[in-house]
């Protein structure tokens, strides 16, 4: 009994122990998924960035649970930079665009040098500023001027291949056939079409190979100046055309830009026009009355093409357009203010004339009238300058350039001027003169500049093709939709 009753309290102990044994067993097992389940649970919330709290919590866990990957994700957030990163970030930001502008400024003075224009080209750089300073604290600006500088100090006067601006060629057309079908279709006009003008292809080829052999345009501005002596008296010089050694300057003109009536239907442009983009081109009108626009005629052919190669326009020079005003200009019929449109027509001229301007085109005085200038008295000359003066000058702006019509001088002098015809053109602010010749000429006198310049039509291809081989063999030009000699 004792032994049972000392046996009781025995067994009641081991059972005890066995019961703790098994409530710490369940405890550990509780523990140890409750933690397993935590872990897997916290992973999963980790994708989300909204739910992080405890970061760094289970670094160990990181190896086998791509942890890495995600803590990249939680850097590159930005609410969870302090605003002291946030500032040096927008800083970051700040000086990549600067540099971006500098690089872009960089290139800029690069297209202006391009076309010779160094000195606006390094004007541009030295005129970087930002809050920290001027150009100089910029190395990557200070470089790129003194590369241009070098180059500058390379280029020689009329690119070395004249020895005076009086060698330099003028060559001229008149308005470029489109349709060649119409054109040349044997009608009454046919003839001189196939004299007198070119057409665009040929005009293409012509400036193709002008551009291959180092021919630059510039324009008549380009070439003399008025300056003052010290005793107050005025005399014209030559000016210095600095261009890359090789290159020759050559000036481009166009006359009789007026659409006129006669040309209608016969495959020409019918106006020069602007257009809602600002750019300058041409309209025609089709047999169904529709209107196409495009490069139709010489200035946006020239236009376009410097823009390709910027190198062939000395700072931006394009050409001379001479005009008459008896059926106005342009395309325009700005000459009859009966005209239903004449106000608007004349505004819409004066848009297109200053956008030329700015594209680097000259307009010259083709006489009003379209008039022989030796043959006419000096009463005619005078109302006929005044009508130009009147009617065409307004809408063009100022000129001092005259090219006479049909080539004639008003003097038959290859000396110094003197007729009367020379002075009342003077009084009218008339100083430079061009005439026509097979090779360049030029005069550069105290008082006025005359220079003659070059046809380039289907009269020179078919009748003097050797007066033109020195610019181009015709034979490599000439349409071959264009008749042979006819006339
Ligand atoms: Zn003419």
């Amino acid at each position: 009994m004792s032994q049972y009753k000392q046996n009781k309290p025995n067994n009641r102990r081991k059972r005890n122990f066995i019961l703790i044994i098994i409530l710490e067993i369940l405890l550990i097992l509780i523990l140890f998924f409750g933690y397993r389940w935590y872990i897997t649970n916290r992973n999963d919330n980790k994708s989300d960035p909204a739910k992080q709290s405890e970061q760094g919590e289970d670094k160990e866990d990181s190896k086998d649970n791509e942890e890495g990957k995600s803590q990249d994700d939680t850097s590159s957030n930005e609410p969870t930079l302090t605003p002291e990163e946030q500032e040096a970030a927008a800083e970051q930001e700040r000086l990549k665009k600067e540099e971006a502008d500098r690089q872009e400024l960089i290139a800029k003075a690069d297209r202006l040098a391009l076309r010779y224009d160094y000195d606006a080209a390094i004007e541009l750089l030295k005129s970087y500023k930002t809050e920290q300073g001027g150009y100089e604290i910029y190395p990557v600006l200070t470089d790129a001027i003194s590369r241009l500088e070098t180059e500058k100090g390379t280029l020689v006067n009329l690119g070395g291949s004249y020895h005076s601006v009086t060698e330099i060629n003028h060559i001229f057309f008149h308005t470029l056939i489109v349709d060649n079908a119409k054109a040349f279709d044997g009608d009454s006009m046919s003839k001189g079409y196939n004299m007198y003008m070119a057409t665009i292809p040929e005009f293409n080829k012509i400036l193709q190979k002008l551009y291959e052999d180092g021919y630059v345009l510039v324009n008549m501005s380009d070439l003399t100046e008025k300056v003052t002596l010290e005793d107050g008296s005025s005399k014209y010089v030559e000016k210095e055309i600095l261009l890359r050694p090789g290159k020759k300057p050559i000036v481009i003109s166009q006359d009789d830009v007026s659409y006129y009536d006669y040309m209608k239907e016969d495959g020409f442009a019918n106006r020069i026009i602007l257009t809602e983009e600002g750019k300058i081109t041409c309209t025609m009108v089709q047999d169904d009355g529709s209107v196409v626009t495009g490069s139709f005629d010489m200035v946006p052919l020239i236009d376009d093409f410097v823009e390709e190669h910027p190198d062939f326009s000395y700072k931006g020079a394009k050409g001379l357009i001479a005009l008459t005003g008896y059926e106005g200009v342009l395309g325009y019929r700005t000459n009859d203010p009966s005209s239903p449109t004449y106000e608007e027509d004349k505004k819409e001229a004066m848009r297109v004339a200053e956008a030329m301007k700015a594209e680097g085109w000259e307009f010259a005085s083709h006489s009003w009238g379209h008039r022989n200038l030796r043959e006419i008295s000096l009463s005619h000359l005078k109302t006929d300058t005044q009508r130009w003066l009147d009617e065409v000058a307004p809408i063009i702006g100022p000129t001092d350039i005259l090219v006479f019509p049909f080539g004639v001088d008003f003097e038959t002098t290859v000396g110094t001027y003197s007729s009367d015809k020379y002075q009342y053109l003077k009084s009218k602010g008339f100083n430079v003169f061009c005439g026509v010749y097979s090779k360049p000429w030029m005069h550069i006198k105290k008082d006025y500049v005359r220079m003659t310049r070059r046809s380039i039509d289907g009269q020179a291809f078919l009748e003097f093709p050797h007066r033109l081989t020195d610019l181009f063999d015709p034979k490599t030009i000439i349409d071959p939709d264009r008749p042979g000699k006819d006339w």
